[in-house]
C-alpha cells in the first residue's frame, strides 16, 4: 500500500529528527498534505498507526492540514486555488492554468515528549 510506504518513511525522517534533537516520543504529528499529493488521508491515518508500532511514534496523534491545490492562470493572470491539475481556472473558466502547489506532503510540526 502506498500510504504505509509514506509512514515509513515519514517514521523514518522522525527517527533521524530524534537522534538530532535527543528526543525519544513522539505525541503528535502534524502533516501537511496538498491536494495533489495522491494521497488517500483515512488511509495514511491508518498506515500511520500500522507504521508507528514498536516506533517513537506508537500511540502519537497524527493531524492532517490539507492544503488546497494552487495553480497560475495565464489566461488572467491570478492565483487560483484549483481542485484537480485539470481543472480550469475558477476565475474566468481558462484550461491554461498551471499547477503552481499542492503536491506537498511534509511535516509541518512534532510534539515531543
Ligand atoms: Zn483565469
Amino acid at each position: 500500500m502506498h500510504e504505509l510506504s509514506i509512514c515509513q518513511s515519514l517514521i523514518e525522517s522522525i527517527e533521524d529528527a530524534a537522534r538530532e534533537h535527543a528526543f525519544s516520543k513522539v505525541s503528535r504529528v502534524t502533516l501537511e498534505i496538498g491536494a495533489f499529493a495522491g494521497v488517500e488521508i483515512e488511509a495514511l491515518k491508518f498506515s500511520f498507526d500500522v507504521a508507528g508500532r514498536d516506533t517513537l511514534c506508537e500511540g502519537a496523534s497524527l493531524v492532517i492540514h490539507a492544503m488546497p491545490g494552487m495553480g497560475y492562470c495565464f489566461e488572467c493572470s491570478s492565483a487560483v486555488e484549483i481542485e484537480d491539475r485539470l481543472s480550469p481556472c475558477p476565475k474566468c473558466g481558462s484550461a491554461k492554468v498551471q499547477a503552481t502547489g499542492g503536491d506537498q506532503l511534509k511535516i509541518k510540526d512534532l510534539e515531543v515528549v
